[in-house]
């Protein structure tokens, strides 16, 4: 039998920067595409785990004069080589231990709905029993690590950490150990400044309109979200925020065409070698606005000798 606090001393002990666990019946009203007890039935716990982006990685893009630290250490290299590391160790001693172990990587092959906002895509695949979404079930991290009592979810729609705020990935086990679970944050780390919205370089969230969920008897509400202008404003639709981009390049055109953005060289060096492209806006709203915005105001765990914002920052004309 393993403890909670095992677990948590477990995983940071191989990686993990932050370490909470969730019920299963904090998820009682989630779409059933995105219910882990779908994906096991008996499992008793979802652990969730959180691996800290480098304030670093965000520094060249800042300066506005290197934008690979981002797509590589604070995405790539994450997602896909530091996060499975743990999740392969957590889940080798849970196993050992008799207790059978599902790891959930920030990886989505391919869903029969939309993972950003939940719209049915046709086509994809098939329920295998009439009492069975179809595959694959995928959790939506951000809400899942809400019930696992790690954090909030920020009025930017970004997953909000008390050390970290908006700079971490998500990784999950789902097990049928029988773990304690922490009780739901009941901190509040976003203060509404609403910087988020005013920085975001393609106006994707909104102001006035928001979306509101009920998680493990908290209530969480975020900014509506336009998924082809964030999707899109990642990737350099804005030339004022992008030195990869056309000048002349019009953004409604980017939208319209959604991941147009991968025709960019850049976009499709990045791609080519971390399986995604550029990020080359740099979440300039919902993430460094936000951190800047948290660490002047004390708000987060993770201090810093130096503010992050030490000059005006670029804009294209
Ligand atoms: S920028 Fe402000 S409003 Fe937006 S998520 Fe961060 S703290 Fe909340």
């Amino acid at each position: 039998m393993v403890t909670s606090q095992q677990v948590k001393e477990f995983a940071k002990a191989h990686g993990a920067d932050l370490v909470g666990i969730g019920s299963l019946d904090r998820f009682e009203g989630a779409p059933p595409g995105m219910d882990p007890r779908y994906i096991f039935p008996e499992a008793k716990a979802l652990i969730g785990l959180g691996f800290r982006i480098h304030r670093g990685c965000f520094r060249g893009i800042e300066e506005g004069t290197y934008f690979g630290a981002y797509p590589s250490m604070g995405y790539a290299g994450i997602n896909y080589r530091d996060a499975p590391i743990t999740l392969r160790a957590l889940c080798s001693a849970l196993e050992d231990e008799g207790h059978e172990a599902v790891p959930i990587q920030n990886m989505v092959f391919l869903t029969p709905f939309d993972i950003s906002n939940g719209a049915p895509r046709e086509g994809i695949s098939r329920a295998v029993a009439p009492d069975r979404p179809a595959p694959d079930v995928m959790l939506h991290f951000r809400l899942a690590a809400v019930a696992c009592g790690m954090g909030e979810i920020g009025y930017s729609k970004i997953f909000l950490s008390p050390q970290f705020g908006p700079r971490q990935r998500l990784a999950f086990v789902l097990t049928d150990a029988p773990l304690e679970p922490d009780p739901i944050f009941e901190g509040q780390i976003c203060d509404r400044c609403k910087l988020c919205v005013r920085d975001c370089t393609v106006g994707a969230l909104s102001d006035t309109e928001t979306v509101k969920v009920t998680i493990g008897g908290r209530e969480f509400e975020w900014a509506k979200l336009d998924e082809i202008k964030c999707s899109s404003g990642y990737t350099g639709a804005n030339p004022h925020y992008s030195p990869f981009t056309p000048p002349d390049q019009d953004m409604q055109v980017f939208f319209e065409r959604y991941y147009g953005a991968s025709e960019l060289p850049y976009n499709k060096a990045s791609a080519s070698m971390f399986h995604l492209p550029g990020a080359i806006e740099g979440a300039r709203g919902c993430i460094r606005a936000c951190f800047i915005h948290l660490e002047q105001t004390g708000r987060v765990g993770n201090r810093f000798n130096s503010p992050f914002r030490k000059r005006e920052p670029w804009k294209l004309d």
